[in-house]
Order: C-alpha cells, then structure tokens, then sequence
C-alpha cells in the first residue's frame, strides 16, 4: 500500500474512505465491545456492490489484512483489525418486503431494528436477534437466535438467498437453485466465503402485540425457581421462546430496593401466538412462588425487540461472552450456575439459559452449515462490564465459568459467542459447526483459497 495507490482507491469510491487522521476516523473504527481499540489502516464505507468489489481487489492485490464490517456487535471485535482495511456496509442497510410472498431483502449492513421496523410496517418478522443494534449480517452468518427461535428456526434457517461478493472478484446469486452449496456455507458457517452484500429472508406474521414475560425471583429462592424452569420448559409449546437468566438485579423502581444489585433468577418469554393460550401457557412463569417482580405485558412486536437494548451499551462498556451448549439442567448443573453467579466480579453479567428446541431443533444437522440442534439449551456466559482495571478478573470469571460448566455440555459452543477466538479461530468453527467441519472448509478452499478472509477479523 502506497500513499499513491489509496488515494487513486479512494477516488475510485461512490463511498467513503476515511483514513488515519480523517476527523470520522475514531468514530468509524470504534465497535460496539469498549476493548476493542484497533487502527486500521482504511476505512472504505461502501454505497454499493461495486465499492466492495473494489475494496476487495484493493486488499487482495496489496496483500492487506480485510474484515468486513456489518453491523461492529461482534464481542471478539472481528470486524476491524489494525493496518488492515475495513470494508464497512453501515451504508448499505435498505430494508425491502414483499409482503404477498413473505419475503424480506435487507442490505449487508442492516442493523436488527431496520429489518424490523420496515417488515412490521406489513404485520411481518424475521427471525433474528434480541438486541436491535447488532447487525444482521455477522448474526446470520453465525447462526440467529432470537425470540421467534422456537416458533420459525434461527436467521439462517430463514435465509433464502445471497449477494455475495467472493475473494476473487466474482459476484454470485446464491439460492436453493443457484450455487445451493454457498447458500449451504452461509446458513450459519460463520462467514469468511466473501462479502454478502445482500440477505433475503422468509418472514412470518405476528401478531400486534406478543406476550411478554419477565418475572425476578429472590436469590433464596433460586434453586427452586431455576428446577421450576426446567420442568416447563421441557413441556413449553414452540410458539414460547424463553430464558432463564442468573443475574444481579438492575436498580429500578418497579424492584424493591433490597434487591438492587443483588443475584437473581429472572424468567424472560415472548409468546408469539394468540393472546389467550399465552395467557395460559405463560401462566406456570408468572405464578411460580414468590417473585420480587413481575414485568409481563403485551409489547408491540418492534418494543419486545428493543427491551434489552439499553443493558448492552456501545463503546463505553466492555464485554467478553463464550457459550456452550448443555446436555440438559440437571441439579448439579444448576447447582454449579448458581455458585458461579453469586462470584461474579461485575453485576452487569449473565448466565443465560436460553431454551432451544421447537422449530430451531427440526432442522437436520447436515441441511446447513450451522450443525447440530440436539442441545435442549444453550448457556450464554456473558461477562459485561465497566472498568478496564477489572478486565482480568471478568474475563477470568467467565473462563471459569465455561470450564465448570463443560462437564454439563455436549462440547459445542456457539460461534457467534466466540470470546476472542483464544483458542484458534478454526477450533471454535470445529466446535461450533461439528461434522459439517470438512464440508465447510471445502467450500473456503473453492471460494476463498488463499484465505482473503478470516471469521476472527484482525484479533491479535
Ligand atoms: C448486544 C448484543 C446482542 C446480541 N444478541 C444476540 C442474539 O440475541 N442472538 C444471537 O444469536 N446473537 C446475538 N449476539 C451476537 C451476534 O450475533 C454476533 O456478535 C454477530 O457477529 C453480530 O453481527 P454484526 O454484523 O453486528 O457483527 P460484525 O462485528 O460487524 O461482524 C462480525 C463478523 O461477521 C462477518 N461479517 C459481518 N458482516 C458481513 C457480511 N456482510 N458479509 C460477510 N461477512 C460479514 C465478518 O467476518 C465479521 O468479522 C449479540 C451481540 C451483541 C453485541
């Protein structure tokens, strides 16, 4: 790279290229994880398809390290790296529906709550996340669990078709008819076969509102609430989608104020069917023992998708979340959560117990990259926090928590919970995708053979 060869790259651009010294500079490197602080050495805010091509010819021919960014929510930081260009998509987050066939055309760098906004404005969702700033792409690519997991399948199970962009400068429609297998990769692989400028998506009606439950039970209480979770859950319909949640509890008034920053079991649904049966069928959550809080409602759509946002600030906190998928909530398991909680170092983190099954779970191992659904459970160890004098201690806590609870777990891990790919980037793929492992590199080697593209980004 040549202070010669990125200004003609720059001129090259409809978007932008913002460099070092630029007045955007700072804001344009920054991702959403606060420990994140890397300098890339260009910045190329795409306006469309041919931006990225050129941005991808630009770091192949001069051998640069290349990320791309889609919505900067990966915890690892994947998508910046120092002295690497950044292809970043911000700009590229049109949102079409086509209302009479249920599909959802969203650009590559769509955030969750532009997919939202526009396909409730025709009574539809998508399945995809619970946080409605993190971006489509990267949350996609590796998997999609939100509300509506149980109810229609993760994001991938709903992706329908592809624009992408390869290393090699070819743009490729992929589809169930056209390149099957890149739409196979796609389907939750992680990634790294090229830059998917679009995304199209099966959607499904909801109805105004959903029920909504978020129920707080005392700490003394704990291990009977979390058994009482187990027990529903395991007879739950698909149209429930929860979590069980160690925590401590958040200083708000609707809590008594003994509690604030005190450890917690919360119970958090959303029922997306008709109002009565998840009346009926959220009833166990809300009347189970004595609980310090009840929070349920019925929450237009486009809120319930919003409600977690304020917890999981940009830029100023910072984060470090690993996961594993559990074999089931046995006592010991539970046991072993309930210790871990009660050290966490920080009351912003999380021990998540998201339920699985349902839709998520009917999806054969080997029909997309993303692999096996047997786990009835997926722990998320999210350890979240303020200060960066606690980094070690956080980060410790939630390497420990993930080596007590491993004995509980099928051995599989979530690849859009990936720490910081300590272990290696291709160990976490193996982990997360399974026997879809060979396949999945196969189709890297045809798309992407001298490896223009890695899932960790610029992480060193
Ligand atoms: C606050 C928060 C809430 C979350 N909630 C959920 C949740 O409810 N369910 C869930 O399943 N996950 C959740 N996640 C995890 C989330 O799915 C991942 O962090 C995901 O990587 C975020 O995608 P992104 O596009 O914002 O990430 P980025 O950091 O922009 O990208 C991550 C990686 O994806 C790849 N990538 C991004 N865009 C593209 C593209 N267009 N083409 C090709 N590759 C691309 C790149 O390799 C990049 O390194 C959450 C994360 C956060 C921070």
């Amino acid at each position: 790279m040549t202070r010669d060869n990125l200004r003609a790259f720059g001129d090259q651009l409809r978007g932008d290229l913002i460099r070092p010294g630029d007045a955007e500079y700072d804001d344009a490197r920054a991702v959403w994880n606060g420990m994140i602080d890397r300098l890339p050495a260009a910045i190329a805010r795409c306006a469309g398809t041919d931006d990225v091509l050129a941005t991808v010819a630009y770091a192949r021919d001069n051998a640069l390290p290349l990320t791309v960014r889609g919505g900067g929510h990966n915890v690892s930081g994947s998508a910046v790296s120092d002295d690497g260009v950044v292809i970043d998509l911000s700009r590229m987050d049109a949102v079409h529906v086509d209302a009479a066939r249920r599909r959802v055309v969203a650009g590559g760098g769509a955030t969750i709550g532009d997919v939202d906004r526009v396909a409730q404005e025709f009574g539809l969702a998508v399945p995809l996340g619970l946080v409605s700033k993190t971006g489509i792409a990267g949350l996609t690519l590796g998997g999609g669990l939100g509300w509506l997991r149980r109810a229609y399948g993760a994001s991938c199970d709903n992706l329908v078709a592809a624009d992408v962009v390869t290393a090699t400068g070819e743009r490729l429609h992929a589809s169930e008819t056209e390149n099957p297998e890149l739409l196979w990769g796609l389907r939750g692989g992680g990634g790294g076969l090229g830059v998917v400028t679009s995304f199209e998506f099966r959607a499904y009606p909801v109805p105004p509102q959903v029920s909504f439950a978020l129920v707080f039970h005392p700490w003394h209480d704990a291990k009977a609430a979390l058994q009482h979770y187990r027990e529903w859950a395991d007879t739950a319909p698909d149209d429930v989608s929860s979590f069980a949640i160690l925590w401590h509890a958040p200083a708000i008034d609707e809590i008594p104020g003994e509690y604030h920053h005190q450890p917690v079991v919360v119970y958090a649904a959303v029922h997306c069917g008709d109002r009565a049966e998840a009346r009926s069928d959220l009833s166990p959550l809300r009347d189970f023992g004595n609980p310090i809080a009840d929070l349920s409602d019925a929450v237009p759509y486009a809120e319930v998708q919003q409600l977690f946002d304020e917890d999981y600030p940009a830029h100023i906190m910072r984060y470090y979340w690993k996961s594993l998928y559990l074999t089931g909530l046995d006592d010991a398991a539970l046991e072993t959560m309930r210790s871990l909680n009660e050290i966490s170092p920080s009351p912003h983190s999380t021990l998540d117990v998201w339920q699985l099954g349902g839709a998520f779970c009917r999806v054969a191992p080997d029909e997309s990259a993303f692999g096996d659904r047997s786990a009835p459970f997926l722990l998320g160890i999210e350890a979240n926090w303020e200060d960066p004098a606690d980094d070690e201690a956080n980060i410790a806590w939630a390497r420990r928590v993930h080596e007590a609870m491993s004995r509980f777990s099928t051995g599989a891990e979530y690849l859009n919970f990936p720490g910081f790919f300590e272990d290696g980037e291709q160990s976490l793929l193996r982990k997360s995708v399974g026997a879809n492992y060979a396949r999945l590199s196969d189709l890297k080697g045809k798309y992407d053979p001298q490896g223009l593209f890695a899932l960790r980004g610029g992480f060193s």
